[in-house]
């Protein structure tokens, strides 16, 4: 059996391994932690269960997919449900805004609760599935490094339709034209945050994310998010791929211009293919350090998505008025994003998202709680003074949650940990903490994401959200099916 070795048990790392395996490489995964999953984790503290890091599972397909592709029924394994509603908005001056799953329900209320139309709706749900389908056999599902992608009439005929994925403005200026309504414009732009960007920067395309909630539909695992990885392990385990945890790859090693393997605390362990899960900038600068000739620094240069400041607080009371996913707006959006991405600082008024597990699953939380995992945007990690911000931040949080909600949140609190920019670097290797690798707030930025396989040397290939096509649970699977489509 040729060998592969995989560095990193991110969930890219998880799914690459199964795919490997089921086509008859023998696979050995090796992680950095203790524990598998990457951002995908999970923790206790005090009696509740908190999901580390992402909370919006969409596209489940992608997980199904693996399962299937063992030969195995995803629902021997993994389960989730369909949220009915996707998220609760709260806006600074008291309007409130429920976005229903069901497309007609979602344009019903846009007309009951905002100042827009049903037609306004309507047509941005157009727009974005138009992109959809423009876009996600190029983008999403192949290499866009190998000429295979390129002569191809599917391609072809996408390159030909350009202009109607709206690359030119910015999402916030196809945002305005959308909605006349500020509290709708504020509503679409989110979306650009669900890949760590910036809608005053990004292009519009990028409008095809609210496509892949409604279309696809926002999900909760059973048992919670971190079922995604354990399910995916306990699978790769039965068909055979090896684990190692608490055991980081120190090098990739070369033979001239082939990888050969990789060195794991002093022990070399030879293998056929390579493929690093690890953040490209960190596989570039330590386990290939020795190769500074092989850095590509431009592709490295970029600038990287946004990273996060998390609470989670344990809550001594329940809150009826919320569900699971509840967005709490800043007043003045364009601050927001101007504190983050201009200044590299966090705005005093930022927009507050919480997320509550225990509202699909109760017993993530005592009786009479709620796990509150509380999360707002921030800019990468270049050394700022992170424990003054974060102070600051939770003040401004805590005051603004209180208001309104009309209860002393602070009081409420029963427990609490933090993660921040600086700890997401440390317990992932992601590279200033960013959350999904490059931002996409330039135009180009699909084109100019680091390729699934090196160009440089042979048999070694990348897969996660730091490489094509980008970040996020779906595309962090995505990428390990282009890699497995790419290796011989
Ligand atoms: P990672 O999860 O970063 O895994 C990389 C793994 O490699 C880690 O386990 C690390 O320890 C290991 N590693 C690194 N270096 C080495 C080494 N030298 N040797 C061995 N192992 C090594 N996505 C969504 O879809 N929905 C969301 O709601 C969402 N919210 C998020 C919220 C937060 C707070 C965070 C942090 C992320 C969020 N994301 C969300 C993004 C999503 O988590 C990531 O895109 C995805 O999990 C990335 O997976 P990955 O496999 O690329 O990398």
């Amino acid at each position: 059996e040729p060998k592969a070795i995989v560095i990193g048990a991110g969930i890219a790392g998880i799914a690459t391994a199964i795919r490997l395996k089921v086509r008859g490489f023998e696979v050995q995964v090796f992680e950095a932690n203790h524990y598998p999953g990457g951002k995908l984790s999970e923790f206790e503290q005090e009696g509740y269960r908190f999901d580390a890091g992402p909370s919006l599972f969409t596209m489940p397909q992608y997980v199904d997919e693996l399962f299937s592709l063992a030969g195995k029924n995803p629902r021997d394994y993994f389960n989730y449900q369909q949220l009915d509603t996707v998220c609760e908005y709260f806006y600074e001056d008291g309007r409130r805004f429920t976005a229903c799953a069901d497309l007609k329900d979602f344009v019903r209320q846009v007309k009951l609760q905002t100042n827009d139309t049903e037609r306004a709706a309507t047509r941005f749900a157009a727009n974005s599935r138009r992109i959809y389908q423009i876009t996600s056999h190029v983008f999403l599902e192949k290499s866009l490094h190998r000429l295979s992608t390129y002569l191809n009439f599917k391609t072809l005929w996408s390159l030909l339709k350009v202009l109607r994925i709206d690359p030119f403005r910015t999402m916030h200026r196809a945002n305005k034209c959308f909605f006349k309504d500020v509290h709708m414009t504020q509503y679409a732009d989110r979306y650009a945050t669900y890949n760590g960007s910036d809608p005053y920067q990004a292009p519009a395309t990028l409008n095809v994310i609210p496509y892949l909630e409604q279309h696809f539909g926002a999900w909760f695992p059973k048992g919670g998010m971190y079922a995604i990885t354990t399910s995916l392990v306990k699978l790769a385990e039965q068909i055979g791929v090896k684990f190692h945890y608490s055991s980081p790859v120190d090098e990739v090693i070369l033979d001239g211009k082939k990888a050969a393997g990789v060195r794991v605390q002093g022990k070399s362990i030879a293998a056929d293919i390579v493929v690093s899960n690890m953040d490209v900038w960190f596989t570039y600068h330590r386990l290939l350090k020795n190769y500074p000739d092989l850095k590509p620094r431009k592709i490295l240069r970029q600038e990287r998505s946004s990273s996060a400041l998390i609470f989670y607080l344990g809550i001594g009371k329940k809150f009826p008025d919320l569900d699971l996913h509840n967005i709490f707006f800043s007043k003045d959006y364009s601050a927001e994003f101007n504190a983050i991405w201009k200044h590299k600082t966090i705005s005093s008024d930022p927009t507050v998202y919480v997320n509550i597990s225990s509202k699909y699953k109760p017993d993530d939380a005592p009786d009479g709680h709620e796990n509150w995992f509380v999360m707002i945007n921030v800019p990468s990690d270049e050394g700022q003074d992170w424990n003054r911000l974060i102070a600051d931040a939770r003040v401004n949080i805590i005051r603004k949650l209180s208001r309104i909600l009309g209860e002393d949140i602070g009081s409420l609190v029963t427990c609490e940990s933090i993660l921040d920019p600086r700890s997401i670097e440390q317990k992932t290797s992601s590279f200033r903490g960013s959350l999904y690798g490059t931002s996409s707030n330039n135009r180009f930025a699909a084109f100019l994401r680091h390729a699934n396989r090196s160009s440089k040397v042979k048999n070694l290939y990348f897969c996660g959200g730091s490489v094509h096509p980008g970040g996020g649970i779906p595309l962090a699977l995505l990428s390990a099916k282009i890699v497995s489509d790419w290796i011989p």
